[in-house]
């Protein structure tokens, strides 16, 4: 990390958190998708990525916690509540038997930016994400992953592209990571579900 980077606070409740099985089993389907098709992983060296968040009531939102990527499937106890997030402290407020990760700071972005917002979905893929790399909205090359400059980037490239029929960022300097959002989870896994089958072959 760059000097003089703030180092990411995780301002961590750690107490079980309830939210209906309805919304459990539909963030369980899309992320099953994307675990299969490795969007959602974990790397050989025991570091995990891919994460998909859902906004809940109040202005938080529901997240698969930190370190859970390496699991086919999740149960409740393996997501985190983020109810607060300050970019400029490069910090988040969240509650669970799971902390939320760094990467919910991009996730709130999202949402901050736009209302209409109601789901948002990061994975990992490094052929699309070099195919796509300045072909979508881009964040600067030059943005680490984790840093709050990330965080406003996002924010303001998303407020800028509104919601469109491809609601996709890609993130320059955060190597193999994309965003997808859309009003709900199922529209934003098929952004990048859908983009995934399209440049597969090519
Ligand atoms: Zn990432």
């Amino acid at each position: 990390m760059t000097e003089g980077y703030i180092k990411f606070q995780c301002n961590w409740e750690a107490e079980e958190i309830h939210f209906p099985e309805e919304l459990f089993l539909s963030l369980e389907k899309e992320r099953s998708m994307l675990y299969q098709l490795s969007l959602i992983g974990m790397y050989p060296d025991g570091i995990g990525f891919g994460n998909i968040s859902v906004r809940t009531e109040g202005g938080s939102f529901l997240i698969t916690g930190s370190a859970t990527g390496q699991f086919p499937t999740l149960n409740q106890s393996h997501y985190s509540m983020v109810s607060e997030s300050d970019f400029e402290h490069n910090s988040i407020s969240c509650k669970g038997l799971t902390k939320a990760s760094a990467e919910s700071l991009t996730h709130a972005a999202v949402y901050k930016a736009l209302s209409e917002v109601g789901a948002v979905v990061h994975v990992h893929c490094l052929w699309l994400w070099e195919k796509l790399l300045n072909n979508y909205p881009t964040t600067s090359g030059e943005i680490e992953y984790g840093t709050p400059e990330m965080a406003l980037a996002v924010q303001s490239l998303a407020a800028k592209m509104g919601m469109s029929d491809e609601n996709i960022i890609i993130m320059g300097g955060h190597r193999e990571g994309i965003l997808a959002f859309g009003k709900n989870l199922e529209e934003a896994t098929l952004q990048i579900i859908n983009l995934y089958n399209r440049y597969r072959n090519d």
